[in-house]
């Protein structure tokens, strides 16, 4: 998606050859007409997939979950990463290795919103090594429910998780694939012509 990657290479701060910062317009402020932009596009390309519900996990995913799900007209749930007062029993959860803080967390989300009725999107900001995503998975299966997908707006083809998922024979689409942030340079996987 071509306006994503000039976002990207104009407000993206490389912090380390594997971290970057879009704190500008997914990640703290939101860009709101991007995000549409960013819910169209992933509509468009689950467009046949039946899907009855989109997964995402707090609090980055909500965004981009919020707009892909106003557009295919079906529910966003996120994942919690804390137990909330509210939400203490009757839960599907799993357990997440957080690649940006480098901590575990306990994702969950209440049974009463997933069931084996349903097919479900998975939706997440970034990519890496796929344990985000391998949570979420996890809690679609405890539900019997069927992933259709993930819908990643940022991959970073350098790291693990795309590949492993793909091998794993789960449909992933990236609007934006990053092969590398060797030396502050942003490289972009190019394109396929549709
Ligand atoms: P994974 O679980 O695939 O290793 O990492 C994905 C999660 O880590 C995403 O939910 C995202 O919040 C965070 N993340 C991974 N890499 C980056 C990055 O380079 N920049 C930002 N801002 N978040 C990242």
């Amino acid at each position: 998606m071509e306006r994503l990657q000039e976002k990207i290479i104009n407000e993206g701060r490389v912090l380390s050859p594997s971290v970057i910062k879009v704190d500008s317009f997914l990640n703290h402020q939101i860009d709101p007409i991007l995000m549409k932009e960013i819910g169209e596009e992933f509509a468009r390309l689950f467009a046949d997939d039946g899907i009855t519900k989109v997964l995402t996990l707090e609090s980055s995913g909500i965004a981009p979950a919020q707009m892909t799900a106003l557009s295919l007209g079906v529910p966003v749930i996120f994942a919690r990463k804390r137990k909330s007062l509210t939400l203490r029993d009757h839960l599907y959860t799993s357990k997440v290795h957080s690649f940006t803080k480098q901590e575990i967390n306990e994702i969950s989300v209440s049974k009463d919103y997933l069931s084996s009725e349903d097919r479900v999107l998975i939706l997440d900001d970034f990519l890496a090594n796929g344990q985000a995503a391998k949570g979420l998975i996890d809690l679609v299966e405890q539900a019997g429910a069927s992933v259709a997908g993930l819908a990643i707006v940022i991959e970073k083809g350098f790291q693990e998780g795309g590949q492993l998922l793909r091998r794993q024979g789960i449909r992933v689409e990236s609007l934006a694939t990053i092969t590398s942030l060797v030396n502050d340079t942003i490289t972009f996987k190019k394109e396929e012509a549709p």
